[in-house]
């Protein structure tokens, strides 16, 4: 009798994002008007697009050095000192890694070993929770404020023997909020005195309105010993599909990303990274993309506000609104589906983003101006 070969721990530990979950029920539907899914509306702009033609013609499509092209490194260097204020060497604290997911995934899986403890301040981003699965580590939620920030008290409360690390990730999915710079120096004092990681997950760092300023923790003095930051060209040139990032993080860190990386990706495409060279070059778009969010930011703001039982709240970073719709339901998945089914727009369950997000539904403003006036109007009628 021959045994049936069976599949890993990890394969059963690590879940799907309950986003998908929901990006996948919505393709049944044919008229939809779509606020689920994190992905900016625009196509890739047109100098980024242009650069990687021409040097995809004259032959740049090779395997490059694992952390990535030196030319774009060194730009990235720059681009971290003038506008993050971070001091990273080009040569050994920079690595480019698909996405900032592929950043995130390798930085979990080199700090933490099974067992270990990461914090994470609810709600989420549900991708967390299959990163710390991946290195059998355990993800623990840290409660946060009225404006979902988290306070150093619910921090030290949170802490264990086997914390190692702890997610910061500012501004924030699902919730917009942007951590002001003392609460982030105050939750880092915590970290420090613990001896944990930390982890900025800085992948909105240019999406930020009202006056609400970026602040990256690894520009403080000593501090960028300890963290690793993560960015990403997704959000803030409208570059999703190019799958790529980077982390910038004392070199002990990035060596052994550079060898986890080595052996699953070797390193990110080279026409994404002549791309990523191009976008910096060309900062400019994410000012004009920025102005765009902003402006559908206000337009969702306000017409949700206008609802009866909806509180929007003011997120000020990103591009979603956490509304409070627990006037309406305490079950927010079924909130989800009655609305996808009966109104015909999608969003996400607040509670796949921790059980602090229930009550709440994630609406995302990175569509176009006609779908969010379409979805808000027939949120309108609906509710
Ligand atoms: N971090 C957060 C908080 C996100 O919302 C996302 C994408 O939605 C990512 C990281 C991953 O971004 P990337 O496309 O760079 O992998």
């Amino acid at each position: 009798m021959m045994k049936r070969p069976g599949l890993s721990g990890l394969s059963t530990r690590m879940p799907q994002s309950g986003i998908r979950e929901v990006f996948d029920a919505a393709q049944s539907y044919d008229d939809l008007a779509d606020l689920s899914i994190g992905e900016p509306d625009f196509a890739t702009p047109e100098p980024i697009a242009a650069a990687v033609s021409e040097a995809v013609g004259t032959g740049a499509s090779s395997y490059t050095e694992t952390v990535g092209r030196p030319e774009l490194r060194a730009a990235l260097a720059e681009k971290l000192a003038v506008e993050n204020g971070i001091d990273a060497a080009p040569e050994s604290e920079i690595i480019v890694t698909p996405g900032a997911m592929g950043a995130l995934f390798a930085a979990v899986n080199v700090l933490c070993d099974p067992g270990d403890e990461v914090l994470v301040p609810e709600p989420y981003w549900p991708n967390y929770h299959g990163h710390v699965a991946s290195a059998n580590a355990r993800l623990a939620p840290v409660s946060t404020d009225e404006a979902f920030v988290p306070t150093p008290d619910a921090v030290e409360a949170a802490v264990s023997d086997d914390t190692t690390a702890i997610l910061l990730n500012s501004p924030g999915n699902p919730t917009g909020a942007v951590i002001p710079p003392d609460r982030l120096r105050a939750l880092d004092d915590v970290a420090a005195e613990h001896g944990l990681w930390v982890i900025a997950d800085e992948t909105y760092e240019d999406l930020v309105y009202d006056g609400a300023t970026h602040h990256s923790l690894a520009s403080d003095g000593d501090r960028f010993d300890r963290i690793v930051t993560v960015h990403s060209f997704s959000k803030s040139y409208a570059m999703t599909g190019w799958r790529i990032g980077y982390a910038s993080a004392p070199e002990r860190v990035i060596d052994a990303m550079r060898v986890l990386q080595e052996h699953t990706v070797s390193s990110v495409p080279e026409p994404a990274q002549v791309a990523a060279s191009a976008a910096l070059a060309n900062r400019y778009v994410v000012g004009e993309l920025r102005e765009a969010f902003a402006e559908r930011r206000r337009l969702v703001l306000d017409r949700l506000a206008a609802i009866d039982g909806i509180d929007p709240g003011t997120p000020r970073g990103a591009f979603y609104v956490f509304a409070d719709v627990s006037a309406h339901t305490t079950d927010s998945r079924a909130f989800v589906e009655r609305l996808m089914s009966e109104a015909g727009v999608a969003s996400v369950p607040g509670a796949v983003f921790g059980a602090a997000g229930e009550g709440y539904v994630r609406f995302s403003y990175a569509a176009d101006v006609e779908t969010l006036t379409t979805a808000m109007d027939r949120l309108e009628r609906a509710l």
